[in-house]
């Protein structure tokens, strides 16, 4: 089993490439190694990149017809499967089954958005913008655009972007992490029996050796990243300077806020939910609780008693939440509640202490609280993506709302209150891209887009909606005249319309 190594997708099949670097995949509930992955050379990217461009050929200008009919096969095989899609998941990041299809439903969402590419990528039409002449709009396909996607959601990330980019009549080269890479072979597969023909959405495996070759490459029109904000920033520096169109989202710190009036036993549920579900391993999960002094100390008593009800194990047992990514992963996170008390936390619930319901060399971290947690210390300021929740006290609204604005990052935030004034001006004050109230993880829905501020986003085009379908394409502008006699005569003035 260790000896299978999961290869790229090129040009539909799989295609061993001139690198004979791997790198090992962890079951991170057993950890022990599973398998190992390809590590792509730059002359590996070309080639992925080399099969895209021939299948543009053709893709970039199949009918909105033809495009529409494989994106809903794609649709039905991938909700008739998602069993097998969600245990792969599972396998390779840990999730629990019912977490992993969750991520599985809200990718599917955006693969059903893809399926109105004929609305979604329409254009206008003015008659007669001057006398007898017509102006109207267009919109095309970039041509290869390339996708570099992180290990926390190893199918609904890359289905934000290939479901839009595809549709929209683009052709796709997708680096997954190389952490859990075998649902992007999986899913290109898929596609591939829904009638997508080969070369349409290839997959290299690899790591920053294949981002710097997709970066350069001359023949990349389009960067789309997900991952860690020092990376994002990286990947948005370069690829703008290649010449290259990038949204790059980044990491996050994600503040909820709950102020005297809430219904504080639907705050506790929402508390943790945001905080462990998927471990913490998520860029909206809620790592920050901006507990009001009135109710800070029942708030802290109501996240306590049901953190008590958690399951930790295998994703495969019906626990509630699974390991972490790896146990380097695990020993960083475990890290920050070792340093708590030192910077003058409490930590009430200790995660370390966690009897797992899995292999004793899983990689385990239990859910942990830690109240009173200064905003000095890095367990507030660093993104832990971890099951760790940090409650910091504050003394009223504007004491948090301050907090938030005052973070480098912005992807997402939530109030908890009863009150809708306070809701409304929360709406409006907050720099961050995505804002709940009542809601604690505000992913928006397909057809509105994700995004975020600050530190979470670099570029200003966020994922899906209208935005993912004005990044995947460029619009061109016509003037049209069909001429008769009366359009002669010469005239060297810049053209004005009468
Ligand atoms: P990561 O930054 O380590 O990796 C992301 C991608 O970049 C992977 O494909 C990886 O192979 C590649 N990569 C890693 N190191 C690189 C380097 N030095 N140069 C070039 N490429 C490199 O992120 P991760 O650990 O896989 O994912 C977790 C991070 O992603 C968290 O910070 C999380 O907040 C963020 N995230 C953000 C969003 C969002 O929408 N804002 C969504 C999901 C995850």
């Amino acid at each position: 089993m260790t000896d299978t190594v999961v290869e790229h997708w090129i040009a539909g099949a799989a295609w061993r490439g001139a690198s004979d670097r791997t790198t090992p995949v962890y079951n991170p509930a057993l950890g022990t190694v599973a398998r190992q992955v390809r590590l792509a050379s730059p002359a590996d990217v070309d080639h992925a990149v080399a099969a895209a461009s021939t299948a543009f050929e053709s893709w970039g200008g199949a009918s909105v017809a033809k495009r529409t009919a494989v994106m809903f096969a794609f649709r039905e095989l991938l909700n008739a499967r998602k069993d097998e899609l969600a245990a792969i998941i599972t396998a390779e990041h840990g999730k629990v089954l019912s977490d992993a299809l969750g991520e599985i439903a809200r990718g599917l969402e955006v693969v059903e958005l893809a399926c109105g590419v004929g609305a979604l990528t329409k254009g206008e039409y003015t008659e007669n913008a001057s006398t007898g002449v017509d102006v109207y709009t267009v919109r095309q396909p970039l041509g290869v655009v390339g996708i570099i996607s992180p290990f926390n959601f190893p199918a609904m990330v890359p289905l934000w972007f290939f479901a839009v980019a595809i549709a929209a009549g683009n052709t796709v080269v997708l680096k997954p992490s190389e952490k859990d890479p075998s649902a992007a072979n999986w899913m290109a597969e898929l596609f591939r029996e829904a009638g997508l023909p080969d070369g349409v959405f290839n997959v290299v495996h690899g790591d920053k050796e294949s981002v710097d070759a997709l970066l350069q490459h001359p023949d990349i029109r389009s960067i789309s990243f997900v991952g860690s904000t020092p990376i994002a920033q990286y990947v948005y520096e370069n690829g703008t300077r290649a010449g290259k169109r990038v949204q790059a989202f980044g990491g996050a710190k994600n503040h909820m806020l709950v102020l005297p009036d809430a219904d504080l036993d639907l705050a506790a549920d929402a508390c943790v939910n945001a905080g462990f579900g998927s471990a913490g391993e998520r860029c909206m999960a809620i790592s920050v609780v901006l507990a009001v002094d009135a109710v800070a100390d029942e708030l802290v008593t109501k996240v306590t008693e049901r953190m008590a009800t958690l399951r930790t194990g295998d994703g495969t047992r019906g626990c509630d939440m699974g390991p972490l990514i790896t146990a380097q992963h695990r020993d960083k996170v475990a890290g920050y509640i070792e340093r708590a008390p030192g910077d003058g936390a409490t930590v009430v619930v200790d995660g370390r202490d966690v009897a797992a319901d899995g292999a004793a060399e899983g990689f385990w971290l239990g859910p942990t609280l830690i109240d009173r947690v200064p905003v000095t210390s890095p367990v507030y300021a660093d993104e832990i993506f971890g099951p760790v929740l940090s409650i910091v006290r504050v003394d009223g609204y504007e004491h948090g709302v301050d907090i938030i604005n005052s973070s480098p990052y912005g992807n997402g935030t939530a109030i908890f209150t009863n009150d809708g004034g306070a809701a409304r001006r929360f709406q409006n004050e907050v720099t961050v891209g995505m804002v709940g109230i009542n809601v604690p993880i505000p992913v928006p829905v397909a057809y509105h887009s994700f995004g975020g501020f600050k530190a979470s986003h670099f570029g200003d085009v966020k994922a899906y909606g209208a935005h993912g379908f004005a990044f995947f394409t460029q619009e061109k502008a016509v003037t049209s005249r069909w001429l008769d006699p009366s359009h002669g005569g010469l005239n060297l003035g810049f053209p004005q319309h009468d």
